[in-house]
């Protein structure tokens, strides 16, 4: 399995998922545009493939997921500094809510979908235009969350964003199979990243004990998944979810 040859957008790239993601794709042969709204911790991403022997393997771009003129401009950058697109990783997103009633409507509702929504849906748009207008064909892995699922405490508003990009996803694969372009969706379940590393000890057990193996998922074991669905060895899947959350759902009908 390879990537080479392939140019590659990874959104949210600076941390977690998407710096595994980053790192995993650059050592497949890919190029990648290291995308977050932290440009600083986007530098350090790139820092790092350097470090590890890929000079000129990867570049850092600030952008906002949450604004189209960026994102377009983001899908420019990758074309100007690599010379094409052909994955687009639509991974940036930040969790949070409050219980309904006490919702501040502007923080706990617009906001996560201007990110985690609309942030997906302008990647999907912008990088498939370009896809389209170069006729390489391409994939568009986008990140929802077991919680696109299900009901989950604190997390109308998340649970919302993420159920839209399964959504976006086959509708995606519907509209643009006729360019060559497919679309996948995945759904982690408990990573090891700064969204859950944040919470209590105590906490991070419980999410951990929630999933088959009995341990947090380590976001390389994420990237590894990712970098399939990127390659042309994944071609038949197309317009679905790739559950990548170790049991989590099965687990949980267990317990109920
Ligand atoms: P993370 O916080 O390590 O990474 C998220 C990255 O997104 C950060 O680098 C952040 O700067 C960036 N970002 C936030 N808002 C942005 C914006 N407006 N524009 C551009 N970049 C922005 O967290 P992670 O766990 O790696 O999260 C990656 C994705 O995985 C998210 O979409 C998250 O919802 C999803 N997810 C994570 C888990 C988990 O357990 N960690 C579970 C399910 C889904």
């Amino acid at each position: 399995m390879t990537l080479d040859g392939k140019v590659a957008i990874i959104t949210g790239g600076a941390s977690g998922i998407g710096r595994a993601t980053a790192l995993t794709f650059v050592r497949k042969g890919a190029k990648v545009l290291v995308a977050d709204i932290d440009l600083a911790k986007g530098e350090e991403v790139v820092a790092e493939v350097e470090k590890a022997g890929y000079p000129g393997a990867a570049v850092a771009c600030a952008v906002n997921v949450a604004e189209f003129t960026e994102v377009e401009a983001m899908v420019a950058r990758a074309v100007e500094a690599f010379g094409a697109v052909h994955v687009i990783f639509n991974n940036a997103g930040i969790a949070g809510g409050a219980p309904l009633l006490e919702h501040d409507i502007e923080k706990d509702y617009h906001r996560l979908i201007r990110i985690d929504q609309d942030g997906v849906y302008y990647g999907i748009l912008a990088a498939g235009r370009q896809m389209a207008k170069q006729g390489t064909g391409g994939v568009i892995i986008s990140t929802s969350s077991v919680y696109g699922q299900q009901a989950a405490e604190l997390s109308f508003t998340y649970s919302a964003a993420k159920a839209a990009v399964i959504s976006f996803t086959r509708s995606a694969a519907y509209e643009l199979a006729e360019h060559g372009i497919r679309a996948v969706a995945i759904t982690p379940g408990r990573v090891a990243t700064p969204i859950i590393n944040q919470f209590s000890e105590e906490l991070r057990a419980t999410f951990a004990a929630e999933q088959m193996r009995g341990v947090l998922t380590d976001p390389q074991e994420i990237a590894d998944v990712v970098a399939f669905l990127a390659s042309d060895e994944s071609r038949v899947i197309n317009g679905t979810v790739v559950n990548v959350e170790d049991g989590y759902s099965a687990f949980k009908q267990r317990l109920d």
